[in-house]
């Protein structure tokens, strides 16, 4: 990883000195988690030192309304706009996405009355099979399981064969956090249509590494998070988007004031906000939505097509040398190998991976466990070099063989 041993993928990366812009990345240290907490942005401390200084300690409370109570519906058009393919007026962050979960699927259900069924993948995000329980058990409704290969995810054959006029709502992941598989949305969205249902897409594995057209697509209705591939910092609020079609009609259940009417009205009963604003619920996360606005700049000025680009080109060596250097060892992809069905991450699998991680982790090579077996090699495309992948699947070889 030092300049003398420049890797020859680096050295012909029209991105590669992206790279240099994020907080730590000319350390010696291996990040294969970029898709689970991004690294911070160098610009991203002096925006939030200039917004303490200045904005919070300057304006105060001033501050919400010349600027902080609409930041939400901004940034929410900036990210339609740069990862979304979304028209503005139909993205707004706030809350956490296991929270807009809930605020989608409970809105979804309502608008599809008499309709009994949440159709669901086994192997999708825990959370999002969490909170589908939840609402099933509390509206009075039946999931409906989609099993899928664990190696691979929802096809359209299997969808079809799931959906009928029983289905209210389909959710699904765009980018499968255990495996990758990137997941043909449009085909998905049209199929769950054609029975009559609503369709949910979680886009935490995918905002940001894989160009999506919500609009284009024509999704109804899409979550993600903001500290994965848009590198917002721990616990950065999330994102949700409604189709403008929908607007008018579906509400959500948390009437707080701030998506009301008027809120400062104070009224003495809640009646929904018109637009995408009936989606919030309470006081935006104001200083969490700083940092993510450098990376939806940066992804701007690159282009999410040649973020895409690299993306695979990272995963597709991280999938030959893995296979060369630890299919000998007994580990198997466990990802698609087709770059056109995966996402931005790649799974091995051995019975030891999470030994191996925890050894790795202990010298400073950061990949993550995932059951069963699956270690998780998250390639953030704008921070990862070729040379960190080279290195630290040399180290997983090294820590594997030490284990046997
Ligand atoms: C990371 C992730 C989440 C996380 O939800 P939080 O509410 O931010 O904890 C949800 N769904 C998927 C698919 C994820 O990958």
């Amino acid at each position: 990883m030092t300049e003398s041993t420049t890797h020859p993928l680096d050295a012909v990366d029209p991105l590669a000195s992206y790279r240099d812009r994020f907080v730590g990345a000319s350390s010696d240290l291996v990040y294969f988690d970029g898709n689970s907490l991004g690294r911070p942005l160098s610009v991203s401390g002096p925006r939030i030192a200039r917004f303490v200084e200045e904005e919070w300690g300057g304006r105060l409370i001033r501050g919400w309304d010349e600027r902080w109570m609409s930041l939400p519906q901004e940034i929410g058009d900036d990210l339609g706009r740069v990862v979304l393919g979304a028209a503005p007026g139909q993205t707004t962050i706030g809350d956490s996405t296991t929270v807009l979960l809930y605020k989608l699927m409970r809105a979804a259900v309502a608008a599809r009355p008499g309709r009994t069924e949440i159709v669901i993948d086994r192997d999708n995000f825990p959370t999002d099979r969490y909170v589908a329980a939840g609402i099933a058990e509390e509206c009075g409704l039946t999931l409906r399981w989609i099993d899928v290969d664990p190696a691979a995810g929802v096809t359209p054959s299997l969808l079809s064969s799931t959906v009928g006029p029983a289905t209210a709502l389909v959710v699904l992941s765009h980018v499968a956090y255990r495996s990758a598989w990137l997941a043909d949305a449009p085909a998905l969205t049209a199929i769950a249509h054609e029975a009559g249902a609503l369709v949910l897409w979680d886009l935490c594995h995918s905002a940001g590494s894989v160009p999506v057209s919500l609009d284009e697509w024509g999704v109804d209705l899409a979550v993600g998070c903001t500290y994965k591939y848009l590198n917002g910092g721990p616990g950065s609020p999330a994102f949700c988007y409604v189709a403008s079609r929908h607007l008018s009609s579906l509400t959500q259940p948390i009437q707080g004031w701030l998506g009301s009417v008027d809120p400062f009205l104070m009224g003495p009963s809640y009646a929904p906000a018109a637009g995408i604003r009936r989606f919030v619920s309470g006081t935006p996360a104001v200083v969490g939505m700083l940092a993510m606005q450098d990376m939806i700049s940066l992804i701007e000025s690159v282009g999410i097509s040649a973020v895409r680009e690299k993306s695979i080109a990272l995963t597709s060596y991280a999938i030959s040398l893995g296979e060369s250097v630890l299919g000998p060892l007994g580990v198997v992809l466990a990802s698609p190998r087709s770059a056109a069905e995966r996402g931005g991450h790649v799974t091995f699998n051995h019975p030891l991976m999470r030994e191996v991680t925890a050894a790795l982790w202990e010298r400073d090579v950061i990949p993550d466990y995932r059951d069963p077996g699956g270690l998780r090699l998250g390639l953030s495309p704008l921070s990862t070099s070729f040379a960190e992948v080279e290195h630290g699947i040399g180290l997983v070889a090294e820590a594997l063989e030490s284990l046997a």
